[in-house]
């Protein structure tokens, strides 16, 4: 099923982790409706970078967010997050480019090797962070660093 031009709903549920652990990603209509949200927003990013985005991760259900150690409040939960790359733009590039963009995004986070987006159910905070990884364990700063 096809939720805009250049993204599927089996493209946001997909999971190498939910495949191999048996653990059942099939989202409700409620998060089928905020996929479709979330597929409108990639379809800006892919305009904006000019070629193809790869999803890595977008939603995750419950057991799914706990396999993977996903916060519990994770707007991935909830079919509103993306986990995203591009062949055009090392990851650091892309959240700038999106960041100085006229997106409207509630959170953009550089992980280092991809990029979290997120829409909210509420008013965008427009919140732009980037995630630190030490020991095993990930804390936030301000801005893209
Ligand atoms: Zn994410």
């Amino acid at each position: 099923m096809k939720l805009t031009e250049h993204f599927s709903l089996a493209e946001l549920v997909a999971s190498q982790v939910a495949t191999r652990k048996g653990i059942d990603n099939a989202p409700g209509p409620a998060v089928i409706a905020n996929l479709t949200r979330l597929a409108a927003l990639l379809e800006q990013v892919r305009a904006l970078v000019g070629g193809p985005i790869t999803v890595s991760s977008g939603y995750r259900s419950p057991a799914l967010n706990r396999a993977v150690g996903g916060a519990a409040s994770s707007a991935h939960v909830l079919g509103l997050a993306a986990d995203i790359s591009t062949n055009k733009l090392a990851p650091k590039a892309l959240a700038l480019l999106i960041r100085q963009s006229g997106i409207i995004y509630d959170q953009l986070i550089y992980e280092g090797t991809w990029v979290h987006i997120a829409l909210s159910a509420g008013a965008p905070r427009r919140q732009v962070l980037t995630a630190k990884f030490v020991g095993g364990s990930v804390s936030y700063v301000s801005g893209i660093v």
